[in-house]
């Protein structure tokens, strides 16, 4: 028997965890964090089907805590199989995971227990396995996994897993289990656009913007447009963005900005401890950047090379900031405005009316940064109100995320539709969006499975 239960971003875009069992074996894909209200991060508690210690293996895509905050949880009920991923999720986990604990360490409360301490994160890190794109690696007894390049975050893949036929199965050819991660888009970043696959038996496809189309406007014309009023105006942008990858992007976006003279020398702070340290992990890793970006790291030996960029890793050049006459720039993390440093700079600027926000990445619902996205006139912060006087903008063409029409270009080199394709990492909306696209395609078998829902994609036959 061949299954597959889904254990998390079904229905919803956190919490990615795929249980599949291969006849008397289990293994898991992503092991995520849920994120966002009570209703949702409650499932970090449910349990597993079966005992953690039953699993052989883990195979996580990327590093993002949607995808991987549930693994120290995971290892402290008991796994301690191999987590197989790439060599830079590896080392984002490494920063990422230790973070996790620590946030949950200070917003824990008696009716809210932390999920997992540093010490589980650090037994987590202890099972991690780095490989790399392009090579296949055994996983356990009759399967293995290859990690093709998904463009999203460094190191992101989507996976390849090749399932040898079991002699209970009516088949005599090996499956291919495609789970596509998150996909990205190789537009105007440091990373490459992602690798298609040509073949799949039974395929789980992100679908975060099943529903939608980015803005066809490049990215750095939409900036470049709010700088400049920034500059006009001698005032305040505020960029919340996701602390790895998007407030690198960011940064990286403006050194072409001025070199191309699409605008005058402004002074932008990166602000986030986090996304201060991850550029030392992209510079270990050349070849997982696009071309642009490895030949840039090699001529200078740096990534993010703007001028007047300021990395405030501690919290004293964070509170320097605002010793610098305007016209600023400052990009800063949580990219949902759910916690981190861009608090304190809403706080100070929300009701500015010459401040502008400029939303960098997908907005979960419930969040300050939905809330701002749809135009809520107030914004509670840490207890207090403060009315939205700035003005408030989506940088979509920044998204990490494929949008529907992307996503079926990524699918256009499949020889033949999947067996079945199984839509997760999408509000319901976008799922139905997508599966409505898809069913319509000749020979597409589409589901949208339910939160713990199991699927037998092989039966036992003899
Ligand atoms: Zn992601």
């Amino acid at each position: 028997m061949l299954k597959i239960a889904f254990l998390g971003a079904a229905g919803t875009v956190t919490g990615s965890k795929y249980s599949v069992t291969y006849g008397s074996q289990h293994f898991l894909v992503d092991c995520g964090m849920f994120q966002g209200d009570e209703t949702i991060t409650r499932h970090n508690w449910d349990a597993l089907p079966i005992p953690a210690r039953d699993y052989k293996a883990l195979i996580l895509t990327h590093a993002h805590i949607d995808h991987s905050g549930a693994i120290p949880h995971l290892v402290s009920r008991g796994f301690d199989g191999p987590i197989l991923c790439t060599e830079p999720t590896l080392d984002l986990c490494r920063l990422l995971l230790p973070d996790s604990a620590r946030i949950q360490a200070e917003q824990a409360g008696q009716e809210s227990p932390p999920f997992y301490d540093e010490e589980d994160a650090l037994d987590a890190l202890d099972l991690m396995e780095g490989h790399p794109y392009y090579q296949s690696c055994p996983v356990m007894q009759g399967v293995s996994v290859t990690f093709f390049d998904a463009g999203h975050i460094l190191g992101s893949a989507w996976l390849e897993i090749i399932l040898q036929p079991l002699p209970s199965w009516n088949l005599d050819r090996p499956v291919r289990l495609v789970f596509s991660g998150d996909l990205g888009r190789g537009l105007g970043s440091m990373l490459a656009a992602p690798d298609t696959p040509e073949r799949a038996d039974f395929l789980v496809l992100e679908s975060t913007y099943g529903n939608r189309l980015h803005s066809r406007t490049p990215a750095g014309q939409q900036l470049a447009r709010a700088v400049r009023q920034t500059t006009q105006d001698q005032a305040t942008l505020i960029v919340p963005a996701f602390a790895v990858q998007r407030c690198q992007d960011l940064a990286y976006l403006f050194e072409q900005l001025l070199a191309e003279q699409h605008i005058e020398p402004i002074s932008v702070f990166l602000d986030s401890p986090m996304a201060a340290r991850a550029p030392r992990v992209f510079e270990e890793y050349p070849d997982y950047l696009s071309d642009q970006a490895c030949h840039q790291l090699q001529d200078c030996g740096r990534l993010l090379r703007y001028p007047f960029l300021r990395i405030c890793e501690n919290a004293s050049l964070s509170r320097s900031i605002y010793d610098f006459a305007p016209p600023r720039v400052i990009i800063s993390a949580s990219g949902m405005v759910e916690g981190g440093r861009v608090l304190h700079h809403m706080r100070r600027n929300l009701s500015e009316p010459r401040t502008a926000i400029l939303l960098a990445g997908y907005q979960c619902e419930g969040t300050r940064g939905w809330r701002l996205q749809n135009g809520e006139e107030e914004l509670e912060i840490d207890g207090q109100l403060f009315a939205v006087r700035a003005s408030v903008e989506s940088l979509d063409g920044l998204s990490g995320h494929a949008d529907y029409a992307e996503i079926e270009e990524w699918l256009a080199d499949l020889e033949q539709p999947p067996r079945t394709t199984f839509l997760v990492h999408g509000d319901l909306e976008s799922l139905q969006g997508q599966c409505h696209r898809l069913s319509q395609q000749p020979g597409w078998e589409v589901e949208v499975p339910e939160h713990r829902q199991e699927y037998v994609l092989i039966a036992d036959d003899r």
